[in-house]
């Protein structure tokens, strides 16, 4: 399901495009689809075959994205299990200070060793009305003011309904540009598409290593592209609309927690318009990763940051909650099977 899709719909009830645009607009701020301003009635705003369509349509918005459960972590996020309109489901995470984390794919064909969504393949794409319907969801618990694509699936994959989303989330949605955060394991249309769009969003890189031979070890199907050319790409975005680039490193014990690796960040990112998120892993029972010691991270954080790199921790959101990305829609697909 698209935003052309709902467009079309809209326009098959007689909708005008003033029209259209009113309602998406009540929609995408989580309001009822005949709200207007100062609360006025709907006979102000919409000719009759509108108004009779309208507990239909509201209906029909309401079924793209539905809560299925929600779980709040101590460090005032939530997780929301979503179940989309033919039943597939997906995490959103409400992050605290107005963000929130999307889901773009059901599962992913990045296959990262170390994540859970990637463990089950790509099933299916989100449409853009799916995602940006996550937003009008989350909008009904809280305001939202950033919206990141960090939830399940590797947003490159499915580019044009994300960039769709971007677009309608950057103009009516009322979202600052900056605060769309595009992720991506580095896929080179990204760096072709991002600055022709109209609303050009943050960038945030997954790196992880700055090894090649690891990196393809622990994202085996990203594209293969050099960390050291990946950072060329991502600094010209970066200096082109004027937003850092954030680069992600899951910190692995034993794996890409050493000096080495450390140094070798220092000189991949030497006059670099970036700052390095380092997001310690969230392990579980049995696991094949470990985090790395709470005294290492902060010796970590202290090397990088005393050397010029602006370095950041970066827990997982609502990591008491189930773990990480992923873990709620595969626990309910196991309850659902039984
Ligand atoms: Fe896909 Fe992201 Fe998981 Fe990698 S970390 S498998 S890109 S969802």
């Amino acid at each position: 399901m698209r935003i052309h899709d709902l467009e079309t719909r809209l326009a098959a009830c007689g909708a005008q495009p003033c029209h259209r645009g009113r309602i998406l607009r009540a929609w995408l701020h989580g309001r009822a689809l005949h709200s207007g301003p100062r609360n006025r009635p709907a006979e102000d705003f919409f000719p009759l075959s509108v108004r009779a369509a309208l507990p239909q349509l509201d209906e029909e918005f309401a079924a793209l994205a539905r809560l299925r459960s929600e779980h709040p972590g101590a460090d005032g996020s939530a997780r929301l299990l979503v179940e989309l309109a033919d039943g597939q489901m997906v995490e959103s995470v409400l992050l605290p200070r107005g963000g929130l984390c999307v889901s773009t794919q059901v599962g992913c064909a990045v296959g990262c060793v170390f994540c859970m969504t990637g463990k089950s393949g790509l099933l299916r794409q989100v449409g853009s009305a799916e995602i940006v319907a996550q937003v009008a969801l989350a909008r009904r618990f809280r305001p939202v003011k950033k919206v990141v694509f960090m939830g399940m699936g590797e947003p490159a994959h499915n580019l044009d309904n994300v960039l769709e989303a971007i677009h309608l989330l950057g103009t009516d949605g009322g979202i600052g540009h900056k605060n769309l955060v595009f992720s991506t394991v580095g896929d080179p249309r990204v760096f072709e598409r991002l600055p022709r769009e109209r609303v050009k969003p943050a960038l945030a890189l997954s790196l992880h290593t700055t090894r090649s031979d690891l990196r393809r070890e622990l994202l085996p199907r990203a594209p293969q592209i050099d960390p050291a050319e990946l950072v060329e790409l991502g600094e010209a975005y970066a200096r082109a609309v004027g937003y850092p680039i954030q680069y992600q490193w899951t910190l692995l014990k034993g794996i890409n927690d050493s000096v080495e690796e450390m140094d070798a960040i220092l000189r991949l990112f030497r006059g670099k318009y970036a700052v390095l998120n380092l997001i310690p892993y969230n392990s579980l029972e049995g696991d094949a990763f470990q985090r790395p010691d709470g005294e290492r991270i902060v010796q970590m954080v202290r090397y990088l940051h005393s050397r010029g790199v602006l370095t950041k921790v970066r827990n997982s959101a609502g990591q008491d909650i189930d773990g990480g990305c992923g873990q709620l829609r595969a626990r309910a697909e196991v309850l659902r099977s039984r």
